[in-house]
């Protein structure tokens, strides 16, 4: 099923989302839903508060392609982070607007993986490096504007908002 995504300022977007306590048949339904959702946009990750669920939980597939490379990760956490890379981003929660963005160039992501059953380490570099920093930023209701200085995040708010209202 495909969900709608929230966008820009929705509050459920700023909260701290919840530790997931029981991965059972809800959650699992959620996160197959959250893919479904993705690939649509389409996009290349995806985290629960995005479609209004308050929940540490996110989707990523850095091939956007539907059973390329699916991971479902639940209370994701940088476990450790290493340089330095600046790119441009974009967020399926603030459509047609991208940033340079500066992000650790290298993570390792600690959490549970629903489809092994238990809980994984993984060492991203690359995109996928980027996109787990942008997922796990949804968790703490961190929006890539919030990675820009005050100016130009107050500049872009305006603008955002502007936008959003003509679609
Ligand atoms: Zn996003």
């Amino acid at each position: 099923m495909i969900l709608p995504i929230l966008t820009y300022p929705h509050p459920t977007l700023r909260q701290k989302a919840e530790i997931v306590k029981d991965v059972g048949k809800e959650i699992r339904k959620l996160a197959e839903n959250m893919a479904e959702t993705m690939y649509n946009a389409p996009g290349v990750g995806l985290a629960a508060p995005q479609i209004g669920q308050s929940l540490q939980l996110i989707v990523i597939d850095p091939t956007g392609q539907k059973a390329q490379g699916l991971m479902v990760l639940i209370n994701p956490k940088i476990v450790a982070a290493e340089g330095e890379v600046e790119e441009e981003e974009g967020c399926l929660s603030i459509p047609d607007f991208y940033f340079k963005i500066k992000r650790y160039s290298k993570v390792r992501v600690k959490g549970y993986d629903p489809l092994k059953e238990k809980t994984i380490e993984i060492e991203a570099d690359g995109l996928l490096a980027r996109i787990f920093q942008h997922e796990i930023d949804h968790l703490e209701g961190t929006l890539i504007i919030d990675h820009l200085g005050r100016v130009k995040r107050e500049l872009y708010h305006r603008r955002i908002l502007k936008h959003l209202k003509k679609k």
